[in-house]
C-alpha cells in the first residue's frame, strides 16, 4: 500500500485521500467565456506521463485539500504543497 504524506498530518494510507484531478484555472468570469474555453476547462486533461501535480484531498484524516506532485509511472511522490505554499 502506498503511503501518501498529507501536509498536516504526514504520511498516511494511500485510501484514506480522494484524487481531485489535475489542477486548473477556472475561467473568469465564467458566464461571459466562449463556449470552447469553457468546454475545454470543463472536460480535456493533460493526462501527464511522469512527473505531475495533482490535487488529492485527506478525506479520511484532516479533510484539506493541496497538491501532490508525482511521478504517473513510477509513482514515486516529490512533494506535497499546501495552498498558497511556494514551491
Ligand atoms: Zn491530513
Amino acid at each position: 500500500m502506498q503511503l501518501i504524506p498529507c501536509p498536516w498530518c504526514g504520511p498516511r494510507d494511500e485510501p484514506e485521500f480522494v484524487y481531485g484531478g489535475e489542477p486548473a484555472v477556472r475561467p473568469i468570469p465564467a458566464g461571459s467565456v466562449s463556449g470552447e474555453v469553457w468546454s475545454d476547462y470543463l472536460h480535456f486533461r493533460t493526462n501527464t506521463k511522469g512527473r505531475a501535480r495533482e490535487l488529492w484531498c485527506h478525506s479520511a484524516g484532516c479533510a484539506q485539500w493541496f497538491l501532490l506532485e508525482r511521478d504517473t509511472v513510477t509513482h514515486a511522490i516529490y512533494a506535497a504543497i499546501k495552498p498558497g505554499a511556494t514551491a
